[in-house]
């Protein structure tokens, strides 16, 4: 199943290259940046999370323990909160990411703009780093998507592309036999309360 993954996640990459090329006016990540990794709760399917864990054993040992000990860490932090526990990734050491081919799809939509679709109205959602100056910061106001602001920079329709994970099952990997992403949960839920 893993190598089928890697040859779709191919796909995948290119269908996400295209949304980077479309929206490159709003976009202004660069290198060092790791805002999108800082905070978050970073949904990952099975099939993902077994991905990324698969390059786990390759990292150094040192490494690893930082990261089991990170996790263990947060879990326990997550017990104390109540409502959504939004946290650092624990794969972030030294402000990279250390499985960064393996990271998830959600990864590699970082920064981007999407539109989901709620009860047949299209709302736009922008990446949480637009309110901090970064991508897509020149169409907000007063904390709301401008239209208005999009129509200066001459784009109409401003994101057609939707990034979710049932998006790309049923859309872009249409007709791949045999992919089974599986349940998704929220990053720290794939770890048990000592890190593994
Ligand atoms: S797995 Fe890597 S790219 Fe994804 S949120 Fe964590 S540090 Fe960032």
């Amino acid at each position: 199943m893993l190598e089928l993954y890697k040859t779709y996640l191919e796909v995948i990459d290119r269908y996400l290259n295209k949304c980077f090329e479309e929206q490159q006016p709003f976009i202004h990540c660069h290198a060092g940046c790791t805002a999108c990794c800082e905070i978050g709760e970073y949904p990952f399917s099975r099939l993902e999370m077994e991905y990324l864990m698969s390059g786990f054993p390759e990292l150094p040992a040192k490494t690893q323990k930082i990261i089991r000990e990170e996790i263990k860490k947060l879990k326990l932090a997550k017990k104390q909160y109540r409502g959504r526990f939004m946290h650092k990734c624990p794969f972030l050491i030294q402000n990279k990411c250390s499985l960064y081919p393996r990271r998830g799809i959600i990864c590699r939509t970082h920064g981007l703009a999407s539109f989901e679709d709620k009860n047949g109205k299209c709302v736009i959602k922008l990446p949480e780093c637009s309110k901090n100056g970064l991508n897509y910061s020149e169409v907000l106001e007063n904390g709301t998507v401008s239209l208005e602001r999009f129509r200066v920079y001459g784009v109409e329709a401003p994101v057609k592309h939707s990034l979710s994970l049932n998006y790309f099952e049923h859309e872009i990997l249409k007709g791949v036999q045999g992919l089974e992403f599986g349940e998704i949960r929220p990053l720290l839920e794939w770890f048990t309360d000592a890190g593994e």
